[in-house]
């Protein structure tokens, strides 16, 4: 086993457009197998490899609960080739640590990607916690962030300021939200868990 140093915003891998696998070989299964290794280790959901500093098409998932037996997906150049609806849910990510808030996502995604062994692969997610990681990890691999999407952005940035990943002041944020949030999502509520990816 073993684990690969997390990269943190802002560092610029974190924004750079990875690079397509075209080798299916030992090097590539080590590298998933140990992001998968790095994963569980900081309890995440998913992991990208700009994440570990890799600026490559790879990215791995596993969103099996604490008691279940373990399910991890690799995904390696995975394209999102069908989305529809919306669903508004909680999100983190272990690039920003600590940091949560709601993201907005397609409800209903086809992905496809290839395997360790390169062999091409379909998957269908809808409105589950499977759905939100692909899409949360796959803009990983565009250089995107999920600051970019979030549903409310003064949350974000009083998260961001907590967290120290942004310069603020906590007090004036919270006293600017509470004189702005007004409670009209109207899109479907996800799940209770936030996805950590
Ligand atoms: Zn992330």
């Amino acid at each position: 086993m073993s684990k690969l140093q997390l990269r943190y915003f802002p560092d610029e891998v974190l924004k750079q457009q990875a690079k397509k696998i075209s080798s299916f070989d030992a090097s590539t299964r080590k590298l998933a197998q140990d992001m998968l290794d790095t994963m569980y280790e900081n309890d995440g959901v998913g992991l990208a490899a700009p994440q570990v500093g890799i600026s490559k098409r790879l990215m791995v998932i596993d969103v099996a609960g604490e008691d279940e037996k373990r399910k991890p997906i690799v995904f390696i150049n995975p394209v999102i080739v069908h989305k529809e609806g919306e669903l508004v849910g909680l999100e983190g990510c272990l690039s920003f640590p600590g940091v949560y808030f709601e993201v907005k996502r397609a409800n209903k995604i086809v992905v496809r990607y290839q395997n360790v062994q390169g062999r091409d692969q379909k998957l269908e997610a809808e409105g589950n916690l499977l759905c939100r990681a692909i899409q949360h990890e796959i803009d990983h691999l565009e250089g995107e962030l999920f600051i970019d999407k979030a549903v409310n952005n003064l949350v974000r940035d009083l998260e961001m300021t907590k967290h120290g990943f942004a310069e603020g002041d906590v007090e004036q944020l919270q006293d600017k939200i509470a004189a702005t949030t007004v409670h009209t999502i109207t899109t479907k509520q996800s799940q209770q868990q936030p996805v950590v990816g």
